[in-house]
């Protein structure tokens, strides 16, 4: 009998990919407050549909009843949420929501958050971003304690530690939980008395908190994986959820807890490169103006003569708009995106996949013909659409094709929430840059530095002692242990998930 191993969910997470870009694993968001709870948590949640588009889910709950109702769904959150009747059979004063982008293929109802579950204190529920890296190996042990899951996302093992847990609130009972986990998470959770947020010790994916200016006793509060789910519920922006803090809002107001040893924190960079909107302020820092420095960046490090500077479109924009302007070279649109491609419509094989790149983008002839082109484009993992894009401004009439990367070269996987191939897949990991400029069919390929990547965020480079930020992907220096790799732990089989529709 074969034994599931994280290896080989790599490899079906790599099947699974309908393009070729990491994918964000998940956005949450948290209401606690108003009577518009629901509807407000499905906004947000539609402000983050860029961080996973499978599965969107809202529990509600009428606070002091502690009645708890939820809705969930595959697809995006308007068609689960656009309906009037949906937002009106979740009432209460409190809602949590979660988007997720499904890394294993399943896409099973089971799977989709928030998990809800009656303890003896009441109903819980918690919606969860990122990637515990001791999931499989807690999982086992629960399991072998006799606890029985209902999914198979990591997210559950929460769900079970809080159960088992000695402690009496249920504040403690999560601390107890976040204690034993390993991994990044920024979580949002509802009980009959509190909405929960909670980021891991180093902070590696984002939370942040806002409040409404109306809507209870001193105003609604909201958490949310990113700024731009507060701009559309008009909720001003109060701080980030520190890396470790967990944050309890309560009738009395907001609470604040450190139950960890404060350390420096590792917030992922990749977020600033592609995951988070462009219009999300992250820590503190702009997305968009981040974005386009590292396009300055990249034009002083790796300048070359052209003609036109153009973005592969969307993510490469605000990094092509800062690369042009610092290289004094017209910045066009020579790549025009359909954005009516249902995720559907494209089978993950790789012949397919190749035909969804022309499905998704399509030459503007106008403006590449008899021009030397840099192209700019946020991150190569595979370099299939890379090789595409290049052969596509090429057959129109391009006369150089330089392609410029706003992130550094990818060589490792990412286990701390983004969906990334195995290793072995990831072009730069297998090629030196002159290779793979080759493989994508550019006259010039170059990616921007570690430092320069860092001089862009404000630092004078990388310190490599105390770098601030995970950049695993690009060095593999992975700060959070990957037990479950290590230890070359099993994944318990589910024979409820050989069974999943
Ligand atoms: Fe972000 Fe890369 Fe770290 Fe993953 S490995 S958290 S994508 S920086």
């Amino acid at each position: 009998m074969h034994h599931v191993t994280p290896w080989d969910l790599a490899d079906a997470e790599s099947a699974s990919l309908q393009d070729d870009k990491p994918h964000e694993e998940c956005g949450v968001v948290g209401v606690w407050g108003s009577a518009d709870a629901a509807a407000l948590t499905a906004l947000g949640l539609h402000a983050l549909q860029h961080r996973g588009q499978e599965a969107a889910g809202i529990v509600s709950m009428e606070t002091g009843a502690g009645i708890f109702h939820a809705h969930k769904g595959r697809g995006l959150v308007g068609d689960n949420f656009g309906d009037a009747a949906v937002i009106a059979g979740l009432p209460g004063r409190a809602a949590v929501g979660h988007n997720r982008y499904a890394t294993t293929g399943e896409t099973a109802l089971r799977n989709v958050q928030p998990l809800y579950a009656d303890f003896e204190f009441g109903g819980f529920a918690v919606a969860h971003n990122g990637n515990l890296t001791n999931a499989h190996t807690l999982k086992r042990a629960l399991v072998r304690r006799g606890c029985l899951f209902q999914s198979t996302t990591d997210s559950e093992v929460f769900i079970h530690l809080i159960a088992i847990s000695l402690y009496s609130t249920v504040t403690d009972r999560l601390i107890d939980a976040l204690k034993q986990v390993q991994g990044a998470y920024s979580l949002v959770a509802l009980h009959n008395g509190a909405l929960i947020g909670a980021r891991d010790p180093l902070g590696v994916r984002p939370l942040v908190i806002g409040k409404l200016p109306a809507g209870g006793p001193g105003g609604a509060y909201v958490l949310a994986s990113e700024t731009c789910a507060l701009d559309i519920v008009g909720a001003e922006f109060l701080r980030d959820v520190e890396p470790g803090e967990i944050v309890v809002i309560d009738e009395a107001g907001l609470h604040s807890t450190k139950p960890f040893a404060a350390q420096p924190s590792r917030f992922c960079i990749f977020e600033y490169i592609y995951f988070a909107r462009p219009d999300s302020t992250v820590e503190g820092t702009p997305v968009y103006e981040t974005r386009k420095r590292i396009g300055a960046e990249l034009a002083r490090e790796s300048g070359v003569a052209a003609d036109v500077i153009v973005p592969v479109p969307d993510s490469g924009v605000p990094a092509a708009m800062g690369y042009a302007h610092e290289a004094g070279i017209p910045y066009e649109l020579g790549i025009i995106r359909n954005h009516y491609v249902g995720r559907t419509f494209i089978e993950p094989t790789d012949h397919i996949r190749h035909l969804g790149v022309k499905l998704k983008h399509s030459a503007n002839r106008a403006v590449l013909e008899g021009k030397r082109v840099v192209l700019v484009d946020d991150s190569i993992v595979r370099g299939t659409t890379s090789r595409k894009i290049v052969e596509m401004v090429r057959a129109a009439g391009a006369t150089e094709v330089h392609m410029r990367i706003s992130s550094p070269p990818t060589t490792h996987s990412c286990f701390y929430g983004i969906d990334t191939p195995e290793r072995s897949k990831l072009l730069a990991a297998k090629h030196d840059v002159e290779e793979m400029a080759k493989i994508i069919g550019a006259d010039s390929l170059a990616f921007i530095s570690l430092d320069g990547l860092y001089r862009a965020l404000g630092r004078p480079g990388r310190d490599a002692a105390q770098p601030g930020y995970c950049d695993a992907c690009f060095t593999g220096d992975y700060a959070i242990p990957l037990v479950d790799l290590r230890d070359n732990a099993e994944r318990p089989v589910s024979l409820l998930q050989a069974a999943a529709p």
